[in-house]
């Protein structure tokens, strides 16, 4: 048996290391267009930090492909699938021929119109030592700018407040996690930020960045801001290139049944990339956490083997603002809730919104009330209603 997977993340990787747990004699590839062995992009924040060494950030050795007799192509891409075929042809010109296909290519972040010197991205560990160069040569006189209102602004957030250094964030909407949060939960994190010393412009839009080569500043309806550093967290999206005319369906995602099949037969996703049908929280979407990638990586693994299971989990994502723990559980869109619940409030210092729909809990996101997260947890892994629910309030 000929296993391709494109994507070297924990959700290729993890598949990669199952399929040979179960299959010692099988052909396993992994073709990856980043250069290192697997790391965590969870630990970038804390290696930025200077928290964790960057030899600590990596998960397995380059050796460790070799031992498991695992192909490894680092620093290849994949560049067209032909899935009448059976192969997928990478950036060396090679055609890679399977009998099964796992795609867990996973997203990249969206990027500005404008690129200039200073401006950051961050999901590899090479965007991770960019930006500490980048900071080192502006110095102690750096002025941070951070635009966007989600996970990577929030990265950039922690990481720029523990060097003391100003900051100013803005972002188009009025709230962070525009897509998540009912205002009151908004105001609690804008607080936070403006409490914090965050110069924040909210409904500020980027419109330009200023500078020749190196970025001195960007503009919004509110003015000119003056930076000598962007970090840049406005979402990320999937590169299809390599996909098209292959026949797999797309959507915000690879789209995948709760095997996570493909409509192809033999061509399967999984982790970010994945848009799977989720049989907890009923419907298609993609997640994007690490836990949720491994679970995927491990579970598609089963599936590519034989094992035709649903995939079930109930996944979250914990991130820290100045302070602030917030923690998303299942799906908390707004937009595809029936009715969202508020427990707590801005005065508290602590809220809840507990997302509906059809009658069962499917999420949660939780501000400094951690306290919640095993209940909600709990009842969306249960389908039970929100009415079945005993919160604590003080
Ligand atoms: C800075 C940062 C901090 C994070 N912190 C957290 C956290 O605290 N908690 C949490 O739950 N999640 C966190 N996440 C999200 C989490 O890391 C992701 O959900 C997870 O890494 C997804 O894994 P994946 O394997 O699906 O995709 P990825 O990790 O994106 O791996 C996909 C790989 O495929 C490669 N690839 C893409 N296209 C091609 C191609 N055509 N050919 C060859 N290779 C290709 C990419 O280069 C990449 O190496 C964080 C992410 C970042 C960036």
């Amino acid at each position: 048996m000929r296993y391709l997977i494109i994507g070297g993340g924990i959700a290729g990787t993890t598949a990669a290391e199952v399929l040979r747990k179960s299959d010692a004699s099988a052909e396993i590839t992994i073709v990856d267009e980043e250069q290192h062995p697997l790391y965590s992009r969870v630990l970038l924040g804390h290696y930025l930090k200077g928290k964790v060494s960057r030899e600590r950030v990596f998960l397995k050795p380059a050796t460790w492909y070799q031992e498991h007799n695992i192909e490894w192509l680092p620093g290849v891409v994949a560049e067209q699938l032909d899935t009448r075929n059976k192969f997928v042809r990478i950036s060396d010109q090679r055609e890679l021929p399977y009998d099964k296909l796992l795609i867990a290519s996973g997203t990249v972040p969206r990027p500005l119109e404008v690129d200039l010197r200073g401006v950051s991205y961050l999901r590899t560990i090479d965007d991770a030592d960019h930006l500490l160069q980048l900071l080192s040569e502006r110095g102690m006189d750096a002025r941070m700018g951070i635009y966007g209102s989600g996970f990577i602004a929030c990265e950039y957030l922690e990481l720029f407040r523990e060097m003391n250094l100003p900051i100013t964030l803005a972002y188009r909407g009025d709230k962070f996690w525009s897509r998540a949060l009912l205002p009151e939960a908004g105001e609690l994190v804008n607080k936070v930020l403006v409490d914090g010393g965050v110069e924040l412009h909210t409904r500020a839009e980027l419109k330009d960045l200023i500078g020749e080569k190196e970025l001195t500043g960007f503009v919004t309806p509110k003015g000119t801001h003056e930076v000598t550093l962007l970090g840049v967290g406005v979402g990320v999206i999937p590169d299809f290139s390599w996909l098209r005319d292959a026949g797999v369906e797309l959507g915000s995602g690879v789209k995948t049944n709760q095997f996570l099949e493909t409509n192809v037969p033999d061509v399967y996703a999984a982790g970010d990339v994945a848009e799977f049908e989720d049989v907890v929280l009923g419907r298609q979407l993609v997640l994007m956490n690490w836990q949720n990638a491994m679970s995927q990586g491990r579970h598609v693994a089963r599936v590519m083997a034989g094992e035709r299971v649903a995939f079930e989990l109930v996944s979250s994502y914990s991130i820290n603002i100045f302070g602030l723990e917030c923690i998303f559980v299942g799906d908390t869109e707004l937009a595809e809730a029936d009715n969202v619940h508020l427990i707590g409030s801005l005065e508290s210092g602590g809220i809840t919104q507990v997302f509906e729909r059809s009658e069962r809990v499917v999420g949660g996101v939780m501000l400094n009330r951690n306290s919640d997260r095993v209940l909600i947890t709990k009842a969306i892994k249960n389908k039970q209603p929100f009415s079945e629910l005993t919160f604590v309030t003080e």
